[in-house]
């Protein structure tokens, strides 16, 4: 499994988000290298550091902010159930305690996102 992790992989700077060597080429999500769990939060987190990042760039701005690995990820844990986990380079994801608001939670933000994000309303 390693070397076809090593081909697929996409080497990103962890705190900027752009390709090695290149400032103008991005990768976020799965197929990168960064040091933090595959979700489709995290992408969602890398992306929106780096939608403030090109916004700055292409508009003349210096952006100094850099990504930590930051993530805020829910997911269901039994019925009506659900957890909400923190996460970072640093820090990997710790279960708390699961509850019903973050079932619920989930459950609003996966009808959000399927509704109108992915319909670009939202
Ligand atoms: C069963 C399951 C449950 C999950 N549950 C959760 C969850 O509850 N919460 C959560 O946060 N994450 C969850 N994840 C993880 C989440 O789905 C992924 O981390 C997230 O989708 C990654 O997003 P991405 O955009 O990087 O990649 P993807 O969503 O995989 O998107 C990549 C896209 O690129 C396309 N593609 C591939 N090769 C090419 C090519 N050569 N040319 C053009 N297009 C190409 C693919 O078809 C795909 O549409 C789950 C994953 C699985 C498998």
């Amino acid at each position: 499994m390693g070397w076809v992790f090593s081909l697929t992989v996409i080497n990103v700077d962890k705190n900027r988000l752009n390709y090695k060597d290149y400032d103008n080429v991005f990768a976020v999500g799965d197929a990168t290298n960064l040091p933090v769990s595959k979700a489709g939060a995290t992408a969602h987190f890398e992306s929106q550091y780096l939608s403030n990042r090109i916004a700055a760039d292409t508009s003349g701005n210096v952006y100094n902010e850099l990504y930590e690995g930051d993530v805020a990820c829910t997911t269901v844990t039994g019925y009506e159930r659900g957890i909400t986990l923190f996460f970072n380079y640093n820090k990997p994801p710790r279960a708390n305690f699961d509850s019903k608001f973050d079932y619920f939670l989930k459950w609003q933000s996966a009808d959000t996102f399927f509704s109108s994000m992915v319909r670009g309303i939202a």
